[in-house]
């Protein structure tokens, strides 16, 4: 693990206009009691986001104290992450594990701390523990050679919301674009990993046919769709409403895309929601459907 930039004490600093404020945390694995998610626990090496998604949920979580109105303009790392990792995990015997509920693992600033790597290094030494890894950053592949020494233990899942990266601009304005995510998911699924992409929460799609085309052929075992959730008052109704794209609040139109969608990919086996990254021979080509919310990085809760 390399060396923490900051220490717990120093005062918060600017990573490019990024706000950072390092932090001992009290607790890293926090449990999910509800079967339906597919993990038993939740891992999230920072606090905040600095892909600062407009319609990201977290910002209005207790724990973003920043409020929403400067969400993806902090991030807190926990910089004793892999430390209490390494002395929690004894409850992760024949468990799942899912980063991140609260963060995106791979945002840039993983690129200096390295806190997902050193704790992806801790779940290595835990051999009966799976992974299931959340992101939208090609920084994944920074960690390629060590994803790979996971074998059947891990799945890597990809957030593409829309095909469309016009779309992207507006609606997730510093997370990377759809082309470099879809590189990265051809990159990891040719060097043998499990992948997964989730169009999630679904966004306006141009070509929903070509975006279906393009998982088939990268190799991807699993493709889902999962609708999005406003907050109350949440101005990103407006975003929507001022590029008419309301529409992805429709439930026909979600169904319609989810339809075209799944059915690019034939149903090899079907993934039990219990137990989605239970280790096996063959690629599982799921058409399962991850409960609501569905983006993953989204879910209830706080790491
Ligand atoms: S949706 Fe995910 S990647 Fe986007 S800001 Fe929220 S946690 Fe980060």
């Amino acid at each position: 693990m390399l060396a923490p930039l900051l220490s717990f004490e120093a005062p918060p600093v600017l990573f490019q206009d990024l706000k950072v404020e390092p932090e001992e945390a009290r607790s890293i694995l926090r449990p999910q009691r509800d079967d339906r998610y597919g993990f038993g626990y939740a891992l999230s090496p920072y606090r905040g986001c600095a892909h600062g998604c407009r319609y990201c949920y977290v910002r209005e979580y207790p724990h973003a104290l920043h409020g929403s109105s400067d969400w993806g303009g902090w991030v807190t790392p926990k910089l004793n992450a892999p430390e209490l990792l390494w002395s929690q995990r004894h409850k992760l015997h024949e468990q799942a594990v899912f980063l991140a509920t609260a963060t995106d693992p791979y945002q840039p600033i993983e690129r200096e701390f390295r806190l997902t790597r050193a704790c992806l290094k801790v779940l290595l030494d835990c051999p009966t523990t799976r992974v299931l890894l959340h992101t939208r950053s090609a920084l994944v592949l920074q960690d390629l050679d060590l994803l790979k020494d996971f074998g059947d233990r891990l799945t890597v899942g990809f957030s593409i919301p829309t095909d469309d990266d016009m779309v992207r601009q507006v609606v997730e304005p510093k997370a990377p674009p759809i082309p470099t995510r879809w590189a990265a998911v051809e990159r990891l699924v040719k060097a043998g990993l499990r992948v997964g992409v989730a169009a999630t929460p679904l966004m306006a799609m141009t070509d929903p046919e070509g975006f279906a085309r393009r998982g088939r052929e990268s190799g991807i075992s699993s493709l889902w769709v999962g609708s999005l959730r406003l907050l109350k008052n949440d101005p990103f109704y407006e975003v929507l409403a001022r590029n008419q794209w309301l529409k992805v609040l429709d439930p026909d139109y979600v169904e319609e895309i989810r339809g075209i969608l799944q059915g690019a990919l034939p149903a090899v086996r079907r993934g039990t929601r219990k137990n989605p990254g239970k280790p096996c021979a063959q690629p599982v080509v799921t058409r399962l459907v991850p409960p609501q919310p569905t983006h993953p990085s989204l879910f209830e809760g706080i790491g």
